[in-house]
């Protein structure tokens, strides 16, 4: 894909209603300069979410997510850096000149194929060759009025039906091909895939169909489900069937129910669970794991109860811990949820995942069934779960399960504890805990420098220097760095350039609650303030840490000590302010 140019990025800056794109997704009240609601992105009674128009940005200061229009939709619409951008230039008209139209013609004619390939699947379910799909999915307890809601269609039973509808669209045999809808025939010529197949569309979070699902209609049809394959927009390791419209219930529930069939995922929204999503004839991956933890921290599992189930599940829960998620698992008495509601009905189902115990917990008295009355089983049994619940990324929540672990198969919650250490070392550190890290007084001192500087930047740019030296930590220095280099008005446009830490610390200060702004007139003598406060901050700091080394014998401290001592006496004759 082309790149931007930046000038049109700034244009789409310029001229987005931040407020106005929040607020579709988002109940916002005036607050004061800024805008207040209950967080997206993470589940909270009361708001910590703030839009501040006049600087084009968002932060929420409960889970510390924040950034500008593009960083809200990439979040909320799970779009990529490009797409968020496009997304918006198109709703403000603003015309996005192409270096290189290539992929992304590719990308559109791809969509498009997929759109009038749904099209001609629709069709075909609800005409006279149909009637057989209806009669299966009425068996399946679905009436018509729920097949067309559900987007599903029918496959004919002939090598050239979507193949020739597209090829009466226009559209390039090479598009459709791409899309999956269609094969080469050795030849020449193109084929359809899917035949006598009901139709499932997959589709993105905004909607868009990028594949598409067939189940065999036909006695020893073989194979009973086939996906259309991978293509430049359909990547199996991070879709899920249902998404779109799981993706308010997952939201408003703050929960997410995975499972592995279409029927399953209709099943679940048919009893009132429609946070249920189902992935696309793979197995769960890191992708699928990382998206739904941007959604939510619970899922829940459902699975068949019996061994292969099991196993299914934990494989499950290897790729879902890593992303912090807390997962539970569902066992299902045997048969699918789609069996399991037509015999149990909807309230059953709703109480099997309401009720649904944690997965670790699964996990845990699955490995002491196996007995665990001699050292050797216990010492199986704790083996088998220590590599699961070295994964858990929170240490809180991995000793609570190290110590459940040790109850169950009567193991010394010490040894436990010893095999898990021994089981993480040589992982990576750990990775940061999700929400905003704790501050210390520095860095609410310096967040104060930086804001000021945010709001009356070219007054107080000549102190620099010394806003550089007294940075608490490197991602301070390096943003500190960034404001400086940046001339005034451009904050959005700065957030794009930092990522992680950075782009959430800079929206934390750009959306700060506070009743105005100071006075400019004022700014230079607070700034002023702020900085003796921390340089006095890190002489207190430097001069403890020499009088240690003294303490303990090291020679050269004493000389550093005076060295210090007449950097001192220099700042102190600093002209005031
Ligand atoms: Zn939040």
């Amino acid at each position: 894909m082309g790149r931007i140019p930046e000038d049109t990025l700034q244009a789409v800056r310029d001229r987005a209603d931040i407020v106005g794109l929040v607020g579709r997704h988002v109940s916002l009240k005036k607050a004061g300069r800024s805008y207040k609601g209950l967080c997206p992105f993470h589940h909270e009674k009361t708001p910590s979410f703030i839009v501040t128009p006049e600087r084009g940005t968002w932060h929420c200061f409960g889970c510390g997510e924040g950034g500008n229009a593009f960083a809200f939709l990439m979040r909320q619409e799970n779009l990529t850096f490009p797409e968020a951008v496009r997304s918006l230039a198109a709703e403000l008209g603003i015309e996005i000149p192409e270096t290189d139209g290539g992929e992304r013609g590719v990308l559109e004619g791809v969509l498009r194929a997929n759109g009038l390939a749904h099209e001609y699947y629709q069709r075909a379910l609800f005409a006279e060759e149909g009637s057989g799909a209806r009669a299966y999915l009425t068996g399946r307890g679905l009436s018509d009025a729920d097949a067309r809601r559900l987007g599903l269609g029918f496959a004919p039973d002939r090598w050239e039906g979507v193949a020739e509808a597209l090829r009466r669209a226009r559209v390039p045999a090479e598009l459709a091909e791409r899309a999956g809808v269609v094969r080469a025939r050795t030849g020449g010529g193109h084929y359809d895939l899917l035949r006598g197949r009901l139709v499932f569309p997959i589709q993105d979070a905004r909607g868009r169909v990028i594949g598409f699902g067939g189940r065999a209609l036909a006695e020893g049809q073989d194979p009973k489900y086939l996906n259309t394959p991978e293509s430049p927009v359909f990547r199996k390791r991070e879709a899920f069937y249902g998404l779109p419209q799981a993706l308010e219930p997952i939201r408003s529930r703050d929960r997410a129910i995975v499972v592995e069939g279409y029927f399953d995922q209709i099943a679940l929204a048919q009893a009132g669970l429609g946070e249920a999503v189902a992935t696309c004839g793979t197995a769960l991956s890191a992708e699928h794991a990382k998206a739904l933890s941007r959604r939510t921290r619970n899922v829940v599992l459902l699975f068949d109860g019996d061994e292969a189930g099991q196993r299914a599940m934990l494989r499950a829960l290897e790729v879902m811990l890593p992303a912090g998620l807390r997962v539970r698992a569902a066992a299902l008495p045997g048969g699918d949820p789609d069996d399991f509601l037509r015999k149990e009905g909807a309230e059953a189902l709703r109480a099997l995942v309401d009720g649904a115990p944690p997965a670790l917990e699964v996990a845990i008295a699955r490995a002491a069934s196996r007995g665990c009355r001699t050292p050797w089983e216990r010492a199986d049994a704790v083996a088998a779960v220590v590599p699961l619940l070295a994964l858990v990324p929170e240490p809180v929540e991995r000793g609570e399960f190290a110590r459940r672990l040790a109850l169950a198969v009567g193991a010394d919650p010490a040894d436990v504890a010893a095999a898990l250490r021994r089981e993480r070392k040589g992982d990576e550190p750990e990775p940061a805990p999700a929400g905003p890290r704790r501050t210390s007084d520095e860095d609410r001192h310096y967040a104060t420098l930086l804001r000021l500087l945010v709001d009356h930047g070219a007054a107080l740019a000549h102190g620099g220097a010394e806003l550089l030296a007294l940075a608490p930590d490197a991602e301070w220095r390096a943003l500190a760095e960034a404001l400086l280099a940046a001339p005034d008005g451009t904050l959005a446009a700065l957030v794009d350039a930092l990522e992680g830490e950075g782009q959430r610390r800079l929206s934390a200060l750009a959306n700060e609650p506070r009743p105005d702004l100071e006075p400019p007139a004022s700014a230079p003598r607070i700034f002023a303030d702020e900085l003796r406060w921390l340089a006095k901050r890190r002489e207190e700091q430097e001069r403890t840490a020499v009088k240690a080394r003294i303490a303990s014998g090291d020679a050269g401290a004493l000389e550093e000590l005076q060295a210090q001592l007449a950097r001192r006496g220099a700042a102190r004759s600093l002209p005031p302010h």
